[in-house]
């Protein structure tokens, strides 16, 4: 089934994964995606590349078992950077030996002074490119605070409507920790004609260090509520991750009070937050 077609039923709720680094790591992601199953998500996506994970066949192995094991449907992550036309058609054609539909059309992060050698220079190309060969569904990435490349916010958004009109069905958001960024961002793509449904980016605190490694990446704004709960809690590991499960609670309610197309939760191949989570939205999501 295609994301997009998910929206017209009710508020979504979806899950991220990524592929361990090593083949040794291969169980424990299965084992997580077992658990997240019992959840019934819409959908899970898998990324590709991102924090040094393994490579595309990864992807393409763990979103097949996601849809053809498991029976979830699954979404593959496509970062362009680097890639040629040939690498591309090679990873749709994989795609759809699998039976997969639904890709994440991405640009990919390029280190400091890093240039993008591939073919493809923003999300955009890439979404255009694939739209050219055939019927995948295409969603993409979205900064509700701006993408920390971006000249401005409004430039951005210029940029992301460019990449809705070039075929992208659905976008999902960049972490946030305060809402309040995602309204003023949600309100100003809709004056902008953006109007496909948008997904909220949710990440579950569980540590110190993984939340700065991430706010250091993608620029997060990490609100004074927020920062309190870590300065307490950073090294008592059983109340930081409750703590983290309660606040992403918190913001994901408030999100779907607004009447949010849907929540994309960042799992961290984390089924215990995942479950927890689940469990407490479950009457709220779409009542
Ligand atoms: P783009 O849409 O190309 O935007 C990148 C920058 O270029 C922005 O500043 C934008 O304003 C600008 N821009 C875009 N189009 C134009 C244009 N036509 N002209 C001028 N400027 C333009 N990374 C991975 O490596 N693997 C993953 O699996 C992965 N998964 C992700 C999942 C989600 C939900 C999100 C939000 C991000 C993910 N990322 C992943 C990170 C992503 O690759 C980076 O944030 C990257 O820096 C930008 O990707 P993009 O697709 O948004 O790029």
């Amino acid at each position: 089934m295609k994301t997009v077609d998910m929206f017209k039923r009710r508020q979504v709720v979806s899950f991220e994964v990524f592929p361990p680094k090593r083949n040794a790591g291969l169980d424990g992601i299965y084992q997580a995606i077992s658990q997240l199953k019992a959840l019934s998500p819409d959908f899970v996506s898998v990324t590709y590349g991102a924090g040094g994970s393994a490579g595309s066949r990864a992807t393409i192995d763990i979103a097949s078992a996601v849809k053809n094991a498991y029976g979830m449907e699954s979404v593959a992550h496509l970062p362009c950077a680097g890639l040629s036309r040939e690498d591309v058609c090679a990873f749709l054609e994989s795609l759809r030996e699998a039976g997969i539909e639904n890709i994440l059309a991405l640009r990919g992060d390029l280190a400091p002074g890093e240039t993008n050698t591939g073919d493809f220079l923003h999300a955009s190309d890439l979404a255009a490119f694939i739209q050219e060969r055939g019927s995948f569904n295409l969603i993409g990435a979205c900064y509700p605070e701006g993408h920390p490349a971006a000249e401005s916010k409004e430039e951005d958004l210029k940029n992301l409507k460019t990449k809705v009109d070039a075929g992208v069905t659905h976008l999902i958001t960049q972490l946030f920790f305060d809402n309040a960024f995602f309204y003023d961002f949600l309100d100003k793509a809709r004056a902008l004609g953006i109007s496909v449904p948008i997904e909220a980016g949710i990440m579950p605190v569980a540590n110190r260090k993984q939340i700065e490694r991430m706010t250091s990446l993608c620029g997060a704004t990490l609100p004074a509520k927020f920062l309190k709960m870590m300065e307490r809690y950073e090294f008592n590991p059983i109340a930081m991750r409750d703590a983290g499960i309660a606040y992403a609670v918190d913001q994901i309610v408030d999100l779907l009070a607004h009447g949010v197309d849907g929540i994309h939760l960042y799992t961290m191949n984390n089924p215990y937050i995942a479950t927890k989570i689940s469990e407490a939205i479950a009457s709220i999501v779409s009542a």
